[in-house]
């Protein structure tokens, strides 16, 4: 018999879901990424690996894995990423092997990858893959969340505002699609979409177990 829990009380167990959060960068996907992994116990965060210098009041290990480039050509070399991209002239990965043991402990994952991570996730993860991209309310709008968190030189914020424009085009590429005008209510929505996909009859792979005792 499958285990009970308070997530799974008649025992269904189910496939985990790969839940991939993209937006451009002060879209404020980060605060939504926050709240959800406080608000959900059985979910986990993917922490990439980047090439990029850390942020002021970014932790290694839990904002990112920072590496230099040789390592992370290593990393790539014994196949030890699940994707990886070149983003703003850096690189950025999903590290393979702490996604295999959030799943195989029975959670759900977060991904915080942008459009080309998630298609490489969909391409080899494809049904257990959820895409959902968050919109800013408009580009003035991001603009200034860009220039009020104080953490990039102008010249970086307007390359981030052009990758924007080039991120936003790549929205048919997700399954659900939200505006972050009011935090709240995104964050209300991007939970209701992963209570949804966590129901799908196709990831409740110990359904067939209960229905079965039900029709005895
Ligand atoms: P930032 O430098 O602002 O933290 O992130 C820049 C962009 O890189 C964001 O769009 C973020 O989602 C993306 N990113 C972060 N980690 C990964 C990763 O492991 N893979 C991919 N493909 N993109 C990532």
């Amino acid at each position: 018999m499958p285990a009970r829990t308070p997530d799974d009380p008649h025992g269904f167990r189910r496939r985990g879901v790969l839940f991939v959060l993209s937006s451009p960068s002060g879209a404020g996907k980060s605060t939504i990424a926050r709240k959800l992994l406080d608000a959900e116990t059985e979910l986990a965060m993917s922490v990439s690996a980047t090439t990029r210098s850390m942020r002021p009041g970014e932790v290694d290990g839990r904002d990112y894995s920072f590496v230099d480039l040789e390592r992370f050509r290593a990393m790539v070399a014994d196949n030890a990423f699940l994707e990886w991209a070149h983003v703003f002239g850096e690189r950025y990965g999903t590290p393979r092997a702490p996604v295999d043991a959030m799943l195989a402990a029975g959670k759900d994952v977060l991904f915080d990858i942008d459009w080309q991570g998630a298609q490489q996730l969909y391409q080899i993860a494809g049904g257990d893959v959820v895409r959902v991209f968050i919109l800013p309310p408009s580009m003035e709008e991001l603009h200034r969340r860009l220039t009020s968190r104080r953490t990039d030189t102008d010249e970086v914020i307007e390359r981030r505002m052009a990758r924007a424009a080039n991120e936003v085009s790549h929205w048919d590429g997700y399954d659900y699609v939200l505006v972050n005008d009011d935090v709240e209510r995104c964050f209300e929505g991007v939970k209701t979409i992963l209570a949804a996909e966590r129901l799908k009859r196709s990831r409740q792979t110990g359904l067939i177990g209960f229905i079965r005792g039900l029709t005895r």
